[in-house]
């Protein structure tokens, strides 16, 4: 597993953000999040060493724009030579995630065809409405490998007609002080929408304040993901 952040920095969009890991951690260092700028890790998939090997080796999985969205717009002159960059290095495994799906068919590259083998979209969604916007828009692009990520998520939501082309749909919860709470009734009812529609599963971390059983929980950061996993519902 490697991670590739070519820029850095984005806007709040939409009620997923309230409590933003990246906003958060930049405000305790002072960082305006912003201001969306190029790193120096740009062509990190391309470096190689002094062997003129890869620097990331093949087989490995990238996890590609997570200190921003792939798709924000102060990225659009950038991101053309990010897909180039996807398809040099068709021997590992892209994976990103984003709010602004809408913004897909309108920056990708004339090669995309019905996608990369090699690439992983995940569409992020927090509610009924960003389900029903997002999903009916990126359940009809072509992209050959589809996630569906409900987190945070923020209310029960009904996604079973967009799970058709889906290969896993991941749910987790919020983490802060003031976060919204995650109810299990809403895990388990997605869960069943992916059951019925023979899609792969993964509850992938409580809230912190967290509902079972008409119960309250308050948890720590380190229990978010360990508390998910007893929970044993993955598929
Ligand atoms: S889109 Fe993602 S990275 Fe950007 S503010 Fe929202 S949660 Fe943070």
């Amino acid at each position: 597993m490697a991670m590739w952040n070519p820029w850095r920095g984005c806007h709040k969009h939409s009620e997923g953000c309230k409590f933003c890991y990246i906003h958060k951690g930049d405000f305790k260092r002072n960082i305006d999040t912003n201001k969306i700028v190029k790193t120096n890790n740009f062509y990190a998939p391309i470096e190689k060493n002094k062997k003129e090997e890869y620097k990331i080796k093949s087989g490995q999985t990238v996890y590609l724009c997570f200190s921003s969205d792939f798709l924000i717009e102060e990225a659009d002159d950038w991101r053309k030579e990010c897909f180039q960059m996807m398809k040099e290095r068709s021997d590992v495994h892209f994976i990103f995630l984003t709010k602004r799906i809408e913004r897909f068919m309108d920056h990708i590259p004339n090669n995309w065809d019905n996608g990369y083998d090699n690439v992983t979209v995940g569409c992020t969604i927090e509610n009924q409405a960003t389900a029903d916007y997002r999903l009916s828009i990126f359940s009809k692009l072509p992209i050959k490998h589809k996630n569906i990520i409900c987190q945070p998520l923020l209310e029960e939501i009904n996604i079973e007609k967009f799970l058709d082309d889906i290969e896993l749909v991941v749910v987790g919860g919020e983490s802060d002080y003031n976060a919204r709470p995650l109810n299990y009734d809403w895990v388990l009812s997605v869960r069943e929408q992916c059951k019925i529609k023979s899609t792969h599963f993964e509850f992938r971390q409580c809230g912190t304040y967290f509902i079972k059983d008409g119960k309250n929980y308050t948890l720590n950061v380190r229990q978010l993901c360990s508390q998910a996993r007893k929970a044993n519902i993955d598929f």
